[in-house]
This record gives C-alpha cells, structure tokens and sequence, in this order.
C-alpha cells in the first residue's frame, strides 16, 4: 500500500475518533423531531460505499488495478495538505456543535442554534470537510473507480440533505435561522 493510501485511510479512522465522543453522548438525548427519508438512507449508503468500500477493495485487492492512473508526487501531498484541512474543520465543526450533531436529520429536545466558532464562519462545516475529503480522495486514491466514488456519492446527498436540513431548521428557529443564513456562508464563508 502506498503512503497516499495509507493516508487516506489514516484520516478516515481519525475522524472515528474525533466523532466517537459525541456519539456516545448524544445517544442520552431526547429527540423532538427526526426526519428520515428512505432517500437519505440509500444516499447515505452509497456515501459509506463509495468512500470506504470501493477504496478498501482498492487497497486491498487486485480487482481494481486496471483503472490505476499515476499522479506526479506534488499532487498527491497536495491530496495531504487538503485533507489534513477537512479533518481541521471536521474537528472543529465537532468541538462547536457539540451535542447538537446527529447523523440523520433531528432536533434535540434542548437543540441549540450554533452560530459560534466555525459555525460563525460557515453554516455547514461539515459538508465542507466532506467535500474536501472527496476533492482530495482522487489525489491520495489514484484509481479512476476508487480515486472518484466518494464525490460521486457526496453530491446528491449533499443537495438532498442540505435542502432539508435548511427546512427543519426554518421550522425549528424560524427568524433566528433567516438572520443567520443573511450573514453566514453555506459551505464556502461569504466575503
Ligand atoms: N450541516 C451542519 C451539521 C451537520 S449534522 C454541518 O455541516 O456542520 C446535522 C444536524 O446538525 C442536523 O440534524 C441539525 O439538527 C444540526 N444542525 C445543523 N446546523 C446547526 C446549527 N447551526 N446549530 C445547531 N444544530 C445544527
């Protein structure tokens, strides 16, 4: 397995362990609204297939070797430099949302509005780091199947998920969540 492999999954399993805190946690909550389309569910699902499945038969099987391409080194650190950048706003998205995080969509019984730290800067940190892990996926993975599965699973999901979220926080913050989609950027910070 090659550095840039190795990497790639080195940052998969460092997000497990920024994310498992707040898990465990979070599980104690009581919920006030969920909302979980079947849609979701199947995006989701090609999100794990894409990101983890087809990168782990990449790296430890032969079957995908025929679609290998070969990058210059400079590319592949640069694969370094941005996901070490996804796992830096993954951490701090985290660290702000706190007990408010939920891998599907719902709102906690004491649901907070974040508007803090990283969530200050961008309403969906998250997603940000998502997109950088999947920009950077095709540097570190250097397979045409392997390298892209994971952008072409995150971008539905994110439209579908994005457009959603918005709604329930709308109907969860009404006035408060306008205010703070005025001033603050989605994924990209507004200038
Ligand atoms: N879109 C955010 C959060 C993803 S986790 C990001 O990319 O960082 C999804 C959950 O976060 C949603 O179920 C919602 O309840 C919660 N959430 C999203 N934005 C929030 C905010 N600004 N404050 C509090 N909770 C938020």
């Amino acid at each position: 397995m090659d550095i840039f492999t190795v990497i790639y999954f080195a940052a998969l399993i460092i997000e497990i362990v920024i994310r498992a805190p707040v898990d465990r946690k979070r599980r104690q909550e009581k919920i006030s609204d969920r909302r979980v389309s079947t849609q979701e569910k199947v995006l989701l699902g090609l999100l794990s297939i894409g990101g983890f499945l087809i990168p782990i038969i990449y790296a430890a099987t032969h079957w995908l070797d025929f679609a290998n391409y070969d990058l210059p080194a400079w590319a592949g650190w640069l694969g370094v430099v941005i996901i070490a950048g996804a796992l830096f706003v993954f951490w701090r998205a985290h660290a702000d949302l706190g007990l408010n995080w939920s891998p599907s969509l719902e709102i906690r019984e004491k649901h907070e509005l974040i508007t803090r730290g990283i969530y200050g800067v961008i309403r969906h940190p998250m997603y940000t780091s998502q997109f950088l892990l999947v920009f950077a996926q095709p540097l570190l993975l250097q397979n045409w199947i392997a390298g892209w599965s994971g952008l072409l699973a995150f971008v539905p999901f994110y439209f579908l998920r994005v457009q959603a979220e918005e709604k329930m926080m709308l109907d969860s913050f009404g006035g408060q969540y306008q205010e703070y989609k005025k001033k603050v950027g989605g994924v990209i910070p507004k200038l």
